[in-house]
């Protein structure tokens, strides 16, 4: 069985005492449920500080990106090691507004995949589709360039720390949730494709969160799906009593 995961998106958003303050709220409503991995992404300033604050609560920190080399003369950017070293324990990778707004391609999100893992951090894999793809029928080829590309050369036994996010690109911040019958077909499909390139245990046992104005109204018939594992929330992860429910959902 998979244990489900609801990871909150924090994005660009939230000072180091507006952060404490969203943790402090989370611990207290959901801080001992243990039937579901919690993760919360803040911006790089506030995670040593959130960490520190879910110290011993069973809410994990996962940062919203890194570069793909420990050190170095890279101005600007930051590594597996030192996101480790603030109190990280998983990265997000490849989110769509790193692809389209920053230019990232499957090669750089995959040398970042490998260096995370090198760097014994969980990965947060997303993929998705635009909606001129998915209009123009590309949506199935679209996941599985990302798939392929952005695993290759993952080693088997590294797939237990790679959870993938399947995020349609028109749904995220746009309050169009794909619906129930759209995501599963996606999911069941990114499910085959791992099982493909790894083995069908593999793809048992590898988590596939939904990601895509997910709100405390969807949630339920989202986790119906079989292929759904979890959530990946943007907005509705910067209020306390909606994060709740999503982490509570039925
Ligand atoms: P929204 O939930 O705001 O649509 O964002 C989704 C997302 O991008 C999470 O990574």
């Amino acid at each position: 069985m998979r244990k489900p995961m609801v990871a909150g998106n924090w994005k660009l958003h939230k000072t180091i005492p507006e952060a404490l303050e969203l943790v402090e709220g989370l611990k207290k409503d959901v801080g001992d449920k243990q039937d579901v991995d919690i993760v919360v992404a803040p911006v790089f300033t506030a995670l040593n500080a959130v960490a520190k604050a879910v110290k011993g609560s069973n809410i994990a920190i996962a940062a919203q990106n890194c570069y793909f080399e420990n050190s170095g003369a890279f101005t600007g950017e930051v590594s597996p090691a030192l996101l480790k070293d603030a109190g990280c324990s998983r990265v997000i990778l490849g989110h769509s507004e790193r692809r389209q707004i920053f230019g990232e391609n499957d090669d750089l999100i995959n040398r970042k995949i490998k260096a995370v893992l090198a760097e014994g951090l969980d990965v947060i894999f997303c993929i998705g589709e635009t909606l001129e793809e998915r209009d123009s029928e590309q949506t199935m080829e679209v996941l599985r360039r990302q798939v392929v590309e952005g695993l290759k050369g993952v080693a088997a036994e590294d797939m237990q720390k790679v959870v993938i996010a399947y995020e349609p690109v028109w749904a995220i911040g746009t309050g169009k949730t794909a619906s129930g019958d759209q995501a599963q077909e996606a999911h069941s499909f990114v499910r085959g494709m791992v099982s493909g390139i790894f083995n069908p245990d593999i793809a048992a046992q590898t988590r596939i969160l939904y990601g895509g104005s997910v709100k405390p109204d969807n949630v339920d018939e989202l986790m119906a799906q079989d292929d759904i594992d979890g959530t990946l929330v943007g907005g509705a992860s910067l209020k306390v009593a909606d994060f709740a429910r999503i982490v509570r959902f039925e």
